[in-house]
């Protein structure tokens, strides 16, 4: 287990991993995980920017008023609108740090990442695209 900010940060368990190829990092009972590589960019003490990216996304997750109330984020996952509306507001607080290192924000690799099984498609690909380049903007 590793500290960042307040916050203790555990790795994400090879079973999850797998499951869920594509997930860099997740909450679960008011815990973050993160993916391996991440972690361990996170424990060499001086984390990449895309560590950086996923722990602010995680962290916007667990303060989120949503997730406290509901542990276990069922409306999360039964409510898209919810789902879009959380995944706005953490990748909002994950481009603020690319910004702040001066990075370019992958846009096209997650309006693909959430207009697919991943987010259970909670929007398609343009409306997505749409959605993040406002945000990459406005950061
Ligand atoms: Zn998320």
């Amino acid at each position: 287990m590793l500290n960042y900010k307040k916050y203790k940060i555990r790795k994400m368990p090879t079973s999850v991993a797998l499951i869920f190829f594509r997930m860099k990092g997740c909450v679960f009972m008011n815990k973050i995980y993160l993916r391996k590589p991440y972690y361990e960019s996170l424990a060499t003490g001086i984390p990449n920017t895309k560590t950086l990216g996923y722990l602010e996304h995680e962290i916007t997750h667990l303060e989120s008023e949503h997730f406290k109330a509901d542990k276990f984020a069922i409306l999360y996952w039964l409510n898209s609108k919810i789902r879009l509306k959380e995944e706005l507001k953490a990748v909002v607080s994950e481009m603020r740090v690319y910004k702040k290192h001066k990075e370019k924000f992958d846009i096209h690799d997650r309006a693909k990442s959430w207009s697919s099984i991943n987010y259970f498609w909670m929007t398609d690909y343009q409306s997505a695209k749409k959605t993040l380049e406002k945000a990459w903007i406005h950061v």
